[in-house]
């Protein structure tokens, strides 16, 4: 069991920029208005939030496996929108790391530190805190020397890249990255924000589908479903086939049509029909005025 349990825990936290995602997710699940990231080095760095918070007595189980509080049913699990549901991302970076979690409820006056190290809890006491919560992970893989061979730049990088694509599909949080500051805004404007006005995108919308591209120019090319960085070939060949060269797309997709359970990392999806490419494809043969391939 506790062989099954590491290997899963690998997979979940596989990369500083993994464990930095699953953290993210939780402050806006938490419904923060801002996000703080600051990254010392890719094994140290700290997340902090506005958002609810943890409950002191619920603090020791955010870093118990399979407990969630976002979660009440097997029915809800359809329909799931918050990022995570599976109570998993904590207890597994508690496995590998110094995991230390501050942080105060909006309903409870005093808040709650929890430090655990290498899944053993070190630390779990009452303090005063503001309101939201602050995770910070020290020594990450110290246990796992394997994983601690991550280039300092490569993975600094890739953890803002990942910070800035969280910040893309939700405009109205504010987020930090460093001494970056993205002030909460309206999508347009956040995507100005991100890329720095280049390329210059037009925007097309449709039932679904919001995809600011350009033709013209060589850029980012990032997709979204219901709200989620994800890669989709079959979405990016169909862009392409339009010529497009750059772009950032939302999709929003009923829940239940779209299983992002296909990997722990949740990166890749499966469309369980096709309503959403051909709402895609059907968007772009008419804003292109082009026969149908
Ligand atoms: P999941 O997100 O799948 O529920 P996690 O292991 O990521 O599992 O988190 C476990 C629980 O800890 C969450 O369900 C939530 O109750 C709590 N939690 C974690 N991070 C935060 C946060 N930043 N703000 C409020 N609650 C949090
Ligand atoms: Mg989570």
């Amino acid at each position: 069991r506790e062989v099954v349990a590491r290997i899963a825990s690998g997979q979940i936290a596989s990369s500083p920029a993994a464990v930095l995602k699953e953290l993210i997710e939780n402050a806006l699940d938490a419904k923060a208005s801002e996000v703080k990231v600051q990254v010392e080095t890719p094994f140290n760095f700290r997340v902090s939030d506005n958002g609810i918070g943890i409950p002191y007595r619920e603090l020791p189980l955010a870093v118990e496996r399979f407990t969630t509080s976002k979660i009440f049913s097997v029915e809800e699990l359809e329909r799931v929108t918050s990022y995570g549901f599976r109570g998993e991302a904590l207890f597994a970076i508690s496995q590998f790391s110094t995991l230390e979690i501050k942080s105060r409820h909006e309903a409870e006056e005093v808040g709650g530190k929890l430090v655990v190290t290498a899944g053993e809890v070190k630390e779990y006491s009452p303090i005063p805190f503001r309101r939201g919560t602050t995770v910070t992970v020290s020594n990450l893989f110290f246990n796992v020397p394997v994983r601690r061979k991550a280039t300092s730049q490569k993975e600094r990088s890739l953890m803002e890249r990942l910070t800035l694509r969280y910040a893309l599909a939700n405009p109205h949080v504010t987020f930090k990255f460093g001494e970056l500051t993205l002030p909460a805004t309206s999508l347009k404007e956040r995507l100005i924000q991100v890329t720095r006005g280049k390329p210059k995108f037009q925007l097309i919308e449709g039932d679904g589908v919001t995809l600011f591209f350009s033709r013209e120019e060589r850029g980012p090319r990032e997709l979204f479903v219901n709200r989620r960085p994800v890669s989709v070939p079959e979405v990016e060949r169909l862009l392409e086939e339009f010529g497009v060269k750059a772009f950032v797309l939302f999709m929003e997709l009923p829940p239940e049509e779209v299983d992002f359970n296909v990997s722990p990392l949740k990166e890749k999806v499966l469309f369980k029909s096709e309503r959403g490419v051909k709402a895609l494809r059907e968007l772009l043969e008419g804003e292109f005025n082009l026969p149908k391939p």
